[in-house]
């Protein structure tokens, strides 16, 4: 409050506000934490992994002992712990064209902790439909970039990303690594744009920030709006509108393919565990069903979604999924 750009009107606006933050990995882990530390009211935590060693260099959230656990789950009860006073909500969800609506509604800012081309284009898709700033952030290796979408004011994610980059085109930080403080720095940056859409503040980051905190390249790139944009101008929600009973995604880099069945309840992990034991090496926590193959590892979800550890192989992965947890 008593920072000038602030005040008592800001501090009330916080506290009034809902953040989403979808994915809760080092961009998100920052952003989040730096939200529930300014007031922020209302702040949703969307993820759909759970935590693994190579993530505690730079997911500060997270620690030795959360290794295994959903890291929605974690990362509220760490926010509630660092504020007491505001609303947490988990979401241990796959976000996709079937449930981003209903997350994002009521948001008064959507921050992205994403790690995937896809996820981003459908985030831009249903903010610019439904006029909810978001706040674009990556990271990889030693440099990062943020952009700040106010829609039909400012140009959109796809104004300058025409499409999404083909498979295996765009490097990951599982196959070159991040260094722990660029996606901190890059997630600090999101909070501050966050911070001011909620305050009604004019003084956006209207370019593509880049930053390299290795070799101290800071590059601020002017993005034009395309006036043939699929998105903003000609309102064609292709990641939004599209049709399919599963959404099956092999996840880059990571010898890992997840599968998401798109119109099912929750299932009872309980009884999966107890179907499994007979086939194998399984592990029943409360909110997953770990299933040990020679070759290949299930991590199996409440919602039904499933991780395929051990291949890249989408086919292989849908049969595996159709064979242990049912199609
Ligand atoms: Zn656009």
């Amino acid at each position: 409050m008593l920072l000038s750009e602030i005040g008592t009107t800001g501090q009330k606006r916080l506290a009034d506000a809902t953040a989403v933050v979808i994915g809760v990995g080092a961009l998100g882990c920052t952003a989040a934490g730096n939200l529930a530390r300014m007031g922020v009211g209302n702040i949703k935590v969307v993820d759909r992994d759970r935590i693994e060693l190579n993530n505690l260099h730079r997911q500060i959230l997270f620690d030795a002992r959360d290794i295994d656990q959903p890291k929605a789950v974690v990362a509220a009860k760490r926010l509630k712990a660092i504020n007491p006073d505001i609303k947490i909500t988990p979401i241990l969800k796959d976000v996709n064209f079937s449930n981003i609506e209903l997350i994002i509604k009521d948001a008064t800012v959507v921050v992205d902790g994403t790690d995937n081309m896809e996820t981003r284009f459908l985030i831009n898709d249903v903010c610019v439909k439904h006029d909810i700033p978001w706040v674009y952030g990556g990271a990889i290796g030693t440099y990062g970039m943020t952009f700040t979408i106010i829609p039909h004011k400012t140009p959109c994610f796809r104004c300058f990303m025409h499409n999404i980059p083909a498979a295996g085109a765009l490097p990951t930080c599982d196959t070159v690594g991040v260094l722990n403080a660029i996606p901190i720095i890059i997630g600090a940056i999101e909070s501050v744009e966050a911070l001011k859409i909620i305050i009604g503040n004019n003084e956006l980051n209207r370019s593509l920030l880049m930053y390299d905190v290795w070799k101290h390249d800071f590059q601020s790139v002017q993005i034009l709006k395309n006036n043939q944009c699929k998105c903003c101008v000609e309102h064609d929600f292709e990641f939004l509108h599209v049709k399919k009973r599963a959404i099956v995604t092999a996840l880059c880099g990571r010898n890992t393919v997840q599968i998401t069945p798109i119109q099912r309840g929750e299932i009872s992990l309980r009884e999966l565990y107890n179907k499994l034991q007979r086939l194998g090496d399984v592990k029943l926590t409360k909110f997953t069903v770990i299933f040990k193959l020679p070759n290949y590892e299930l991590t199996i979800f409440k919602d039904g979604r499933a991780m395929i550890h051990g291949t890249a192989d989408e086919n292989l992965a849908k049969s595996l999924y159709a064979k242990y947890v049912g199609a």
